[in-house]
């Protein structure tokens, strides 16, 4: 592990690794140094002072038999499973618990390893697939020591290794940034069930690569990988378990139909190499970032290929999960995203809402792409995207985060009608200073009201046919 010294006065590191592993030594230029554990922390200590900016590495010895998981990917660690076939089929997956449930790291999110080397070694037959480029495989004794590189900053969730009877085939997308090499790890039973499905894979690639800028790992290739659970995002290598059919395990998430147009698995972890692995969130309090956005890549990805219906069918279809019961943003320094399905679709139909008020789509897809090249490669905070987004579409957007981010209730509209005479306001229990300006259709013409917490009148061409513009997420109340 190599580091750079940021504070001299320090001279102690801490590296994280979950009991029931355990470190056996750590080297630094052939010493070894004095570690001392504290639960799932190991401190370093650093016989001489550091030098402030200087660079150095450690190897770190470490051994034993990692937590199992549960229920992948959610109560992760490694699977130890079995294929149809009885043959050994193994996965990693630790978002949340953490990446030292299984390797020793510097475990938070806010800092991401520049570059990475993997190396597993298996019993010669069964394949190893890790994220990065495949640089060496090594026999010996039976056994095959597969070594990858990653070549760009990688969260430590994201890192994974996989091991089943994989056979593979490749092929080249032509993308912005050029040839991007593509490669899918499946079991060989399923060889041709994947080049099937897997055909989405240039979809998703062609509709993201539209909305958010250029696929961000080129270096490190993109390859989906087939694994004994549902899938996860882990980063240039996404896993894949949702059985070789669309929806989510065969389900419309939505309820429209349109969900069955697609992988869920394919869209969505793939979705989370522009948000989360390429935008990725300092603190889990911050989770929307990543899973509201991806939410929405769902969306997207039915608008570039369905068109606008089906897409605006498809986000609005996942308002039936929205609970409503707490913040979307979690709880800061204590590794706590929030409860619930909030983070998901209530997230993505916030973005949605924000779309219809910029109400120009070329304006919201550079808005994405902007914030793909802004924070390229980075880590980030629910403040830092805010402030971006603010300052791009120059709206006053303050109080509409603190709004659908940091309160649990909808906005509602309360409205009357009287003759032609339409009264508006943003109910009691709206945060002060919450003005978002909301498209009516009356007799199908387009027109804007500005509400506010007090009552506004505007007059209508036909009030018999008024008609609110279901694509913003709140909820009316004809009053009488
Ligand atoms: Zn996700």
């Amino acid at each position: 592990m190599s580091y750079k010294v940021l504070d001299d006065a320090v001279r102690r590191m801490q590296i994280d690794l979950q009991i029931p592993m355990q470190i056996d030594s750590v080297l630094q230029n052939g010493t070894e140094l004095k570690i001392s554990r504290e639960g799932n922390v190991y401190w370093i200590d650093f016989p001489n002072k550091p030098m402030l900016n200087s660079e150095n590495a450690i190897e770190i010895y470490f051994q034993g038999h990692p937590k199992e998981a549960v229920r992948a990917p959610w109560d992760g660690g490694f699977s130890w499973k079995k294929d149809d076939l009885n043959l050994p089929f193994v996965a990693t997956s630790c978002q949340g618990l953490g990446a030292s449930v299984w390797w020793p790291n510097k475990d938070h999110m806010y800092d991401e390893a520049e570059s990475l080397s993997i190396s597993v070694t298996v019993p010669e037959g069964l394949i190893n697939v890790s994220n990065g480029r495949l640089n060496n495989v090594e026999y010996f004794d039976g056994k095959a020591k597969y070594t990858y590189e990653v070549k760009n900053p990688i969260n430590n969730y994201g890192v994974n290794i996989n091991i089943g009877n994989y056979t593979s085939y490749q092929e080249v997308y032509q993308g912005e940034n050029g040839p991007l090499d593509i490669s899918y790890h499946v079991l060989k039973q399923d060889l041709e069930k994947a080049k099937q499905q897997f055909k989405q894979v240039p979809m998703m690639l062609e509709a993201f690569e539209y909305w958010f800028g250029p696929y961000p790992f080129y270096e490190d290739s993109f390859k989906l990988v087939q694994v004994p659970y549902l899938g996860m995002e882990h980063q240039s290598s996404v896993t894949y378990g949702n059985q070789f059919q669309n929806g989510y395990l065969g389900r419309d998430l939505s309820g429209t139909g349109w969900g069955l147009e697609f992988d869920f698995i394919i869209v969505h972890e793939a979705g989370h190499e522009w948000f989360a692995n390429n935008i990725t969130y300092k603190d889990a309090a911050d989770m929307w970032l990543h899973e509201s956005f991806t939410a929405y890549s769902e969306s997207l990805y039915l608008d570039y290929h369905f068109g606008k219906k089906a897409a605006q069918e498809y986000v609005r279809g996942t308002r039936r999960y929205i609970e409503n019961k707490g913040a979307i943003i979690g709880w800061y320094d204590v590794n706590q995203p929030s409860k619930g399905n909030d983070k998901y679709y209530k997230g993505s139909n916030v973005i949605h809402t924000l779309r219809q008020w910029i109400d120009d789509d070329k304006k919201f897809r550079m808005l994405l792409r902007g914030l793909n090249k802004e924070f390229y490669h980075s880590t980030v905070t629910t403040s830092e995207i805010e402030d971006y987004i603010a300052e791009f579409t120059k709206l006053p957007l303050e109080v509409f985060f603190n709004q659908y981010l940091r309160q649990s209730n909808v906005p509602t509209l309360e409205y009357k009608l009287e003759g032609n005479e339409l009264h508006f306001r943003y109910a009691d229990d709206c945060l002060d200073g919450f003005k978002m300006p909301l498209k009516i259709y009356v007799a199908e013409q387009t027109q804007w009201i500005f509400p506010e917490k007090s009552w506004k009148s505007v007059t209508l061409t036909q009030a018999n046919d008024l008609e609110f513009d279901p694509n913003f997420y709140i909820n009316t109340v004809q009053l009488n």
